[in-house]
């Protein structure tokens, strides 16, 4: 690893009661590039811009993907990833759906190592604070060609993140928009795939929703995601979410919640679930709850439904009565290290990494 530490670091003036996430860098980035069909040295730089040519391939053909995990810091000052290696197996999976050069552990792991490591002092610390961290891989090369790049970049930024908690959200079920296809590229994080979705969700927002659950493609019969998250259904005190697919992205908090409702003895289906189902369900008073799950704010817990210009009204539960607040309490606690981790979910950061490299 090629280490550059910024001789001009912005970390005494970050306040980390109030900065704006997304908009706030740590003071370094990972950067790596590939060309003439290897990747070069991982370097730890100052974040940064970088020059770059409108002809580039990723903008103009959207080779691009990425990734979204987060650090947290305990309150003993110890940092922590959480499943990292389900961040880098899926990476590679997106890469190699785009046809696009799959990245090494030292790149993704050591690299994210490093760069948690060495701007610790970024991470905010309390309840739901967090670092967010985007490692992402996109076409370089300066032609107007449309066929696979030849010259790629690998970086990694990130931005401290604060409290998860939202308010109960609307959302509609799509009759009309879809977010993937059969044989499509749903599954992989590609860039691409949120941009498809903006236009769909402003339309949504423009009828007082805030979020829309995509349904399939071919018949919008059936339950796929929600927004950028996957989706779970509570009827009764049975849990349900759709298997993963090519249109349905494999979510590591979806992941993590299955095991967590089966430590705790819920019962819980992982089968397709149908639009008629949840509608009957809301009508007959057993939808108790639908929410969705994400690194980002870990659980969104919807209040209502749209569909075909009704509004269909949810309960809204206390944690003790919520399936889903209590599984969203029992995996912060993990990954916050407020309790035992017997999954092996939490990977600790060390402290200065750079200076046994
Ligand atoms: C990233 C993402 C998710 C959530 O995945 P996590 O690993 O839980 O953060 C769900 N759906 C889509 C479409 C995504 O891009």
């Amino acid at each position: 690893m090629i280490i550059h530490k910024s001789t001009n670091p912005r970390i005494s003036s970050f306040d980390p009661e109030n900065f704006s996430f997304g908009n706030t860098f740590i003071d370094h980035m990972i950067i790596c590039e590939f060309e003439d069909g290897k990747w070069g040295d991982v370097q730890l730089v100052p974040y940064g811009q970088l020059p770059f040519s409108p002809a580039m391939m990723g903008v103009n053909y959207g080779q691009a993907c990425f990734e979204g995990m987060k650090a947290y810091k305990d309150k003993d000052g110890k940092v922590f990833l959480f499943r990292p290696e389900k961040n880098f197996a899926r990476i590679n999976k997106s890469a190699s759906r785009l046809a696009m050069p799959e990245v090494t552990e030292e790149m993704f792991l050591e690299g994210l190592k490093a760069l948690v490591d060495i701007d610790r002092n970024w991470i905010p610390q309390g309840e739901g604070m967090s670092l967010y961290i985007r490692p992402l891989i996109f076409a370089t090369e300066e032609a107007l060609k449309a066929r696979i790049a030849n010259k790629y970049m690998f970086a990694i930024v990130a931005t401290p993140a604060k409290s998860y908690y939202t308010e109960p959200v609307s959302v509609k079920i799509s009759d009309f928009y879809s977010r993937a296809a059969n044989g499509g590229v749903g599954s992989a994080k590609a860039a691409g795939n949120y941009a498809a979705s903006f236009y769909p969700t402003k339309l949504a927002m423009e009828e007082g929703y805030d979020q829309i659950i995509w349904t399939d493609d071919s018949t919008h019969e059936f339950f796929e995601e929600s927004g950028t998250m996957n989706v779970f259904v509570r009827i009764n005190d049975k849990i349900y979410t759709p298997p993963t697919s090519e249109k349905i992205l494999d979510g590591i908090t979806r992941d993590s919640f299955i095991a967590l409702a089966n430590k705790r003895g819920i019962e819980m289906k992982i089968e397709p679930i149908s639009v008629k189902a949840v509608v009957e369900a809301q009508k007959n008073g057993t939808l108790k709850e639908v929410w969705g799950v994400g690194t980002a704010v870990v659980t969104s817990v919807f209040q209502a439904l749209g569909y075909k210009g009704e509004k269909l009204m949810l309960p809204i539960l206390t944690l003790e009565d919520s399936f889903a607040l209590t599984l969203q309490k029992d995996l912060v606690d993990i990954q916050t290290n407020n309790a035992e981790d017997p999954f092996g979910w939490r990977v600790l950061v060390e402290k200065n990494i750079l200076e046994t490299v």
